[in-house]
């Protein structure tokens, strides 16, 4: 679609760190993550929301994350993962392309949610940890 951010993305008009891809789905890291590793997993066809993904889509996207999840925590040692769908803008949805949050969680984590950023060369190291880390 557009002027979508993440339909650019999958069209590789703008940038990301890609972490998996395939014919379908497209992973690639959060832009301000809430923990190193963060990574959104989007379908490449454009949807809007939660609610209008066809059910097929939508399971494609959770067995990915599943994967993601996985070698989250196994690469980076992550305790837990927090997995999130914002849906419509009550919902916290700033970007109306549905994309799964895999966010990577420790055991000394904050209760609340920050944003961090990553220092330099660090989103290089933390990508090859995840992709490695893939099934
Ligand atoms: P939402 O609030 O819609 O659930 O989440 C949108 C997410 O997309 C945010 O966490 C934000 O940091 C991320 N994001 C926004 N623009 C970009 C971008 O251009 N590249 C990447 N990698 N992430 C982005
Ligand atoms: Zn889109």
């Amino acid at each position: 679609m557009e002027n979508c951010i993440f339909c650019k993305i999958v069209k590789k008009e703008i940038p990301a760190s890609i972490v998996y891809e395939d014919d379908n789905v497209m992973a690639f890291l959060d832009i301000h993550p809430y923990n190193p590793g963060h990574t959104l997993v989007i379908p490449k066809v454009h949807s809007k929301n939660l609610i209008e993904t066809p059910d097929n889509d939508l399971s494609i996207l959770m067995l990915v994350s599943k994967n993601i999840a996985k070698a989250i925590e196994n690469g980076l040692g992550a305790h837990g993962i927090q997995v999130r769908i914002n849906t419509h803008e009550a919902g916290g949805q700033d970007v109306f392309h549905i994309h799964f949050h895999i966010v990577p969680k420790f055991l000394d984590d904050e209760k609340r949610f920050h944003r961090t950023s990553y220092s330099d060369g660090e989103k290089d190291v933390v990508l090859e940890k995840i992709k490695k880390s893939l099934p």
